[in-house]
């Protein structure tokens, strides 16, 4: 029979890139989520194809028989023609059955897909092999799960094997019959494969120490009546007080301790490497598999290196690591706030202490500009009243001093008297020696003024070399001898000149008074500022005219 075109395109070596393989798969079982070997077959068939590249992933049909809940007849009646129909446009790469009945199905039609290659995987018949495909069955190694049992219990002196009188369970009460030969003396072996439920039961809960089960798949009992393997194993779980051993992955259920079993995850795996187009592991489908509860309810020991421990329970770590690392993070969180909480709050400290001492500092300087400021202004306002040349108060000075006397002097009834002193001719100084010369007699005619003022007096530099003395309290007559003293004292002063040459001068006055009005009562108006020196300016007007070097007044 030739092949078809795509079968030879996948296995042509020439082809970079082939196409992916298109496998249908017939599963015995349903895929109900009580049936725990088909959860471990797919966990096998994802674990195996996990790493591969997903362009060369396989395209899976699958078909499940469900054989378990729907009776082996119906399961397979009107299959062909379905299967023939619903594939007639599929170019399968290869058929695989997983099963009993799937395998019993495919080789009673040879027809089907015709040219197709068939694997047969954990068909479970140990008297019979396929002649149309490849054999992948499962060969119970049940010496090597008797050994096991001796070696976890050496307690061990009575198995009760549980079966049903199937084909198939004979089969396997035939292989372990001969199995348990070589125990024979040291090991009483019982089969139970001919009793009711309830004898079962009855037996299973009247068994003491040094006993255990060994159970095989049952699917109906002696009177017909039919079950599950798995329903079977937990009614048997739930009552006996001794080990239940066991021969199938599926069957570890509560309650049952493990052995030597068929693995449904790496039954599971060989049917990924078929999908794949790899060369499949006839022999890699069992293992040492047991229950940690089990373990520890009956106390086994001395289990194998390889076996994989179920439901074993995880370390505090494996069990609480989130929350573990949550919790620390939490912690490191919390002192990592904390601390910058307390640096945050140093610095704010050492910010106010800096902070109050620029303020102090601020003050300081505040305080120390306020004294400069009173003392530049007590200083201007000097400078503002004083000649800088004679060191005499100026016109100003004079001017509010004049104001404040006038006042007082009509407060109390005083006589006030100012003299108005100018030099004579003394363009002709300035003409004749120079300015400076004019200057020094400036300065000297101001230090004779000085020198003939009482402490209440004020003399001022009224302007260019004109001189103004004031007299609070003083009378005509008074202020008149003055005036002669000082014209007197002027007179003979010299004023050394550049040249060395000595020069003298004089000076004219005009006198006046201020009237108290307490002796002038015909007066109206009291002597402004104006007044007097107006009368002051007049007598040294005449003075001058007089002939200068002379006394008026007015
Ligand atoms: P009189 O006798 O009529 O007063 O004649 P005089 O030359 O003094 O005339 P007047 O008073 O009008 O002249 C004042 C002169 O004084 C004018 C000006 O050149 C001079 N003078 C004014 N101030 C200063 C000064 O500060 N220094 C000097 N060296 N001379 C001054
Ligand atoms: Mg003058
Ligand atoms: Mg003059």
């Amino acid at each position: 029979m030739p092949l078809p075109v795509h079968a030879q395109a996948a296995t042509a070596p020439e082809t970079a890139h082939p196409a992916p393989r298109q496998v249908l798969v017939l599963y015995s079982l349903g895929s109900d989520a009580s049936s725990l070997w088909q959860t471990l077959i797919r966990r096998g068939i994802s674990a195996e194809l996990a790493n591969q590249n997903w362009s060369a992933a396989p395209g899976i049909f699958e078909e499940r028989l469900d054989s378990v809940r729907v009776g082996e007849q119906p399961a397979v009646a009107g299959l062909e023609t379905y299967l023939q129909t619903k594939y007639r446009m599929v170019h399968l790469d290869a058929i695989i059955t997983e099963n009993y009945l799937a395998a019993q199905f495919l080789s009673q039609h040879p027809k089907l897909f015709p040219g197709v290659p068939r694997y047969y995987v954990n068909q479970g018949r140990q008297d019979w092999a396929p002649g149309d495909g490849v054999n992948l069955d499962v060969r119970h190694d049940f010496p090597k799960a008797i050994a096991v049992m001796l070696q976890v219990l050496p307690a061990l002196r009575h198995i009760a094997i549980v079966g049903d009188g199937s084909a198939r369970g004979q089969a396997w009460i035939a292989a372990l019959r001969s199995a348990s030969a070589p125990y024979q003396g040291r090991l009483r072996v019982d089969f139970w494969d001919h009793l009711s439920q309830e004898e079962l039961r009855r037996r299973t809960e009247a068994l003491g120490s040094g006993s255990a089960i060994y159970l095989l798949p049952v699917y109906r009992d002696v009177l017909g009546e039919r079950t599950t393997p798995p329903d079977v194993a937990r009614d048997l779980a739930s009552r006996s007080a001794v080990p239940i051993f066991t021969s199938v992955e599926s069957l570890i259920l509560p309650g049952v301790v493990g052995g030597y079993v068929i693995s449904g995850e790496k039954v599971g795996r060989t049917i990924a490497r078929i999908l794949q187009g790899r060369a499949p592991d006839a022999n890699g489908m069992q293992a040492y598999i047991f229950d940690d509860a089990a373990i520890r309810r009956f106390g086994l020991r001395q289990l194998p290196p390889e076996a994989r421990i179920l439901n074993r329970p995880q370390g505090l770590w494996a069990q609480y690591h989130w929350q573990i690392i949550a919790g620390l993070s939490l912690i490191v969180l919390q002192a990592a706030l904390i601390t910058a909480l307390m640096l945050a709050q140093r610095s704010r400290r050492a910010t106010l202490a800096t902070l109050h001492e620029e303020r102090t500092l601020l003050e300081e300087r505040v305080l120390q500009r306020t004294l400069e400021l009173l003392v530049a202004n007590s200083r201007l306002e000097q400078q503002a009243t004083t000649d800088p040349l004679t060191g005499l108060g100026n016109r100003r000075m004079m001017t509010l001093r004049l104001g404040e006397e006038l006042e007082r002097a009509q407060r109390f009834g005083h006589t006030l008297s100012l003299l108005m002193i100018d030099i004579d001719h003394f363009k002709r100084i300035n003409d004749r020696h120079g300015h400076d010369a004019g200057d020094r007699a400036i300065v000297a005619v101001a230090q004779v003024l000085r020198s003939v003022t009482r402490g209440m007096d004020t003399a001022a530099r009224f302007g260019g070399e004109e001189f103004v003395l004031l007299m609070p309290e003083t009378t005509l007559p008074v202020a008149l001898e003055v005036a002669e003293r000082l014209r007197i004292a002027a007179a003979h002063l010299r004023v050394e000149c550049d040249d060395g040459q000595l020069v003298n001068l004089t000076i004219s006055i005009g006198v006046t008074s201020s009237a108290p009005q307490a002796t002038a009562p015909a007066r109206r108006e009291p002597d402004s500022l104006t007044d007097l020196l107006i009368r002051a300016d007049q007598a040294l007007y005449r003075a001058k005219h007089a002939g200068r070097d002379r006394v008026e007044w007015a």
